[in-house]
């Protein structure tokens, strides 16, 4: 299969091309798109066979359920058996936004979509040319971030066709996504209580705005590794967001640019003696001082920004994770962020990248 990548804006929002992505998926096929978080693999969200068409275009594990995307409020009752008073809340409060509520399926919702279980996570995103992909195919639109399973998700038209390039028809390319990290995914467990299942842009802390009571799933708690966790869904415990070297996180106690960069020497000295070939992913600061001592080749030390800038570090390190892949690189090591904010999403990311390997001293 040959695939197009078109160029499409929110400005310029070229009606044809939108006609004929709407169409593709209304025929049951696949179109990757973005949104604000990263780029998505869109089918049909109500046909079971264009949704098996994502699993096998992904390699998806047929068990790890698809978020359905809608472009305004009305379409929410399409999906949703139950709009709870707090889901109400959430949505009004940061919908259209990077954020999924889990809520009872209607069903018309099929359970390959679902995983199987009775609900279904609904978002509504806030890229003005995702929301017109949707409204011109006229129904949900299910999508996993469009990559092969388990590799760091796409937030370029580029990375998408890097592992879809020959899998699917179309490709919307609207440049670099602004966040960069997936949706926060939340559940209402009861009238006034939010379960995080996984964090994102919508941070606990904004949350906590909404109601008192927001707990974070066990599975994302401490180190957030997938062996201490019995996941709700079964997507979170597959791991994921995975450069092809191995990576292994650097979290000092004290989470200064002078301290990672001293527990960084030692551990390159100790992997050079075994042949390794590192890679760095490292704050400005860091960057600084690693360079001046000349360890590792300055273009194997890449910066994703200012330790306190948060938004930066998250839109940034899919693309830095990959981008050792066409590399010798035998050893990355990426530096921790806060766990506060939007550093919780960032953490739990690089985290599952690592397969759990943080070394804290
Ligand atoms: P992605 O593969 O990046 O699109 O992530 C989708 C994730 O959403 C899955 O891995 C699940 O963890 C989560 N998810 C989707 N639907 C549900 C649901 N009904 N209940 C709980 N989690 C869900
Ligand atoms: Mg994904």
């Amino acid at each position: 299969m040959k695939t197009k990548i078109v160029k499409v804006s929110s400005k310029t929002k070229d009606a044809k091309i939108f006609d004929e992505a709407g169409r593709l998926i209304r025929a049951g096929e696949l179109v990757a798109f973005p949104t604000e978080t990263v780029y998505g693999l869109g089918a049909n969200g109500l046909d079971a066979a264009a949704c098996r068409k994502i699993y096998e275009a992904k390699g998806r594990p047929s068990d790890n359920p698809l978020i359905l995307h809608v472009a305004d409020r009305a379409m929410i009752d399409m999906i949703a058996a139950d709009v709870s008073p707090l889901a109400e809340k959430l949505i009004a409060s940061f919908c259209p936004g990077p954020i999924t509520i889990i809520m009872p399926k209607k069903p018309c919702v099929p359970d390959s979509v679902t995983g199987g279980l009775g609900t279904v996570g609904i978002r509504m995103p806030d890229s003005d040319v995702c929301r017109a992909l949707i409204a011109a195919a006229g129904v949900p639109i299910a999508a996993p971030s469009a990559n092969i399973s388990g590799r760091p998700s796409p937030t370029t038209a580029e990375m998408v066709a890097r592992d879809m390039d020959g899998r699917i028809p179309l490709i919307l390319d609207a440049g670099p996504c602004e966040f960069g990290v997936e949706s926060t995914i939340v559940a209402c467990d009861a009238d006034d209580k939010i379960t995080i299942l996984r964090p994102g842009a919508i941070t606990r802390e904004m949350l906590l705005e909404i109601t008192s009571d927001v707990e974070l799933d066990p599975a994302i708690k401490g180190t957030m590794t997938d062996s201490d966790a019995h996941p709700r869904a079964p997507g979170m415990k597959y791991r994921h967001y995975a450069p092809k070297a191995p990576l292994a996180l650097i979290e000092p106690k004290n989470l200064t640019a002078k301290n990672v960069a001293a527990m960084l020497i030692r551990e390159i000295s100790a992997a050079k003696s075994q042949d390794k070939k590192i890679g760095l992913i490292v704050s400005d600061e860091t960057t600084k001082i690693i360079e001046e001592k000349n360890i590792v080749p300055k273009e194997y030390i890449k910066s994703y920004g200012h330790q306190c800038d948060l938004k930066a570090i998250a839109a940034n390190i899919y693309r830095l994770l990959r981008s050792f892949d066409d590399t010798d690189r035998t050893q990355l090591y990426a530096e921790a962020t806060t766990r506060d904010g939007l550093g919780l999403a960032i953490m739990n990311r690089l985290t599952k990248s690592s397969g759990g390997n943080i070394i804290t001293e």
